[in-house]
């Protein structure tokens, strides 16, 4: 952190953060370094940093000045020790769990989570001889019950998405530290409203794509590492123990000097060097400007949709409407501890008539956008039975939330008006009647 970042607050932080004007040129706004390499000063020089004996710019899939202001703020936003910058949430989320599990090892995962996370553990870590454990998140007890000598991580998100439950992100904390392994939590849907490691996580992944970006433009995701997890307990070889891949070098010890940063450096000289889902400097660039209005953005989500979900469980065409800031919703308490600022954007309802009004209500939208994102500033909505979370069972789909009427809502930062407006008409015409 710079003397001038350590004086901010957050809010300066988002606009300032992680940039200082171009020297050489004066530019103001970080430029888009669209470089794939970059000259050494010296063939020592050349060698330091392959050797990690300094670090300097090598080559983008590992390292890009424009991606490093963006980690840099993405780092200062979350309150951690480094970030790394990813081509997707996906990339981040296997990234952060590879870099500490094995063949042989375990996580113990919740079980509400975006359809792809889930896919990902229940289809792909397997292959790798990974295995994931998932456990209700309100089950305290099976928590507890999962958790093994093999298991290197417990994993959730802040906010499930699509089931929109919050975590018990402390109690979770307490039981994955008394186990001696990290929580690793996506906090993809309420960045800014929830700093997650004030309650106990130890490292965060983001999904840059959605609400950091906000414009639906790019691509792209991040690891934080708050660095107060103790990687030398014994659990974590590939973090503490002796990298062949560089010579022997134990990178806790070897970094020592820097603070715990030896996860953090481990996903970006270990899995991304070797695994390649670097970001493009021109997305980085994309989610540094939308970094900016983060703190105005998020907001404004969460007041818009407080106001559609209070809308929607008035109307007479809805069954239910799941919103973590309604006073019926199970999880207003929770909300009410971990997101004081809003209870995000993301609303999930009902829509009577089922699956085929559930089709004809997307059908009809005007102004709100049908598409498979979540965190733009337009309203966007989707039916993830048949799409998000079609590569699930039914019974999966349960899990997750995920009903056959069930229409997903992600409240972008229009008018409040215009959004309910149009979602009136189309719950209208999803009943054969017109306003
Ligand atoms: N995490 C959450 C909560 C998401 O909603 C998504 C995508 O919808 C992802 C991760 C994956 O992000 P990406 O599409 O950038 O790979």
């Amino acid at each position: 952190m710079s003397k001038m970042d350590a004086q901010l607050k957050l809010e300066s932080l988002m606009i300032h953060g992680g940039h200082e004007p171009d020297p050489t040129t004066g530019a103001r706004v970080t430029p888009i370094y669209q470089t794939a390499s970059y000259n050494f000063k010296s063939t020592e020089h050349a060698a330091n940093v392959f050797a990690l004996k300094e670090f300097g710019n090598t080559y983008t899939r590992l390292v890009n000045p424009t991606t490093a202001a963006f980690e840099k703020r993405v780092n200062l936003l979350e309150g951690g020790v480094g970030a790394l910058a990813v081509s997707s949430g996906l990339s981040a989320i296997s990234i952060a769990l590879m870099n500490i599990a094995r063949n042989g090892d375990e996580i113990v995962s919740m079980d509400n989570l975006y359809g792809g996370t889930y896919a990902l553990f229940r289809n792909i870590f397997p292959r790798m001889g990974i295995t994931v454990k998932f456990v209700d998140s309100d089950d305290i007890q099976a928590l507890r019950d999962a958790i093994g000598p093999k298991t290197k991580a417990v994993y959730g998100e802040t906010v499930g998405n699509p089931k929109l439950n919050v975590l018990d992100i402390k109690k979770v904390s307490e039981i994955a530290h008394k186990n001696g392994i990290p929580l690793i939590l996506d906090n993809t849907v309420t960045p800014y409203i929830i700093r997650p490691f004030e309650y106990g996580a130890d490292i965060v992944v983001h999904s840059a794509t959605k609400f950091i970006g906000g414009h639906g433009s790019s691509l792209g995701g991040v690891i934080v590492d708050s660095g107060r997890f103790d990687w030398t307990n014994g659990k974590f070889p590939l973090i503490a123990g002796e990298d062949p891949a560089f010579h022997g070098k134990d990178f806790v010890k070897e970094f020592a000097h820097l603070g715990n940063v030896a996860y953090i450096l481990k996903a970006r000289f270990s899995l991304l060097r070797q695994m390649g889902q670097c970001v493009s400097p021109f997305n980085s660039f994309m989610f540094l400007q939308g970094m900016e209005t983060l703190h105005l953005r998020m907001p404004r989500h969460c007041e818009n949709a407080l106001a559609v979900a209070k809308f929607l469980s008035k109307h007479k065409l809805v069954s239910w409407v799941n919103y973590p800031g309604l006073l019926q919703s199970p999880y207003k308490k929770l909300a009410d501890k971990y997101l004081s600022q809003g209870a995000g954007a993301m609303i999930g309802f009902g829509i009577k008539g089922g699956a085929k009004a559930g089709k004809k209500f997307i059908e009809s939208l005007q102004m709100v956008s049908h598409l498979a994102n979540i965190g733009d500033t337009m309203t966007l909505a989707i039916h993830p039975s048949t799409t998000t979370h079609s590569q699930l069972t039914e019974k999966e789909q349960r899990a997750c939330g995920v009903t056959p009427d069930f229409i997903r809502l992600s409240v972008g930062i229009e008018h409040v008006d215009d959004i309910m407006a149009d979602i009136n008409q189309a719950l209208l015409k999803s009943q054969g009647r017109s306003l």
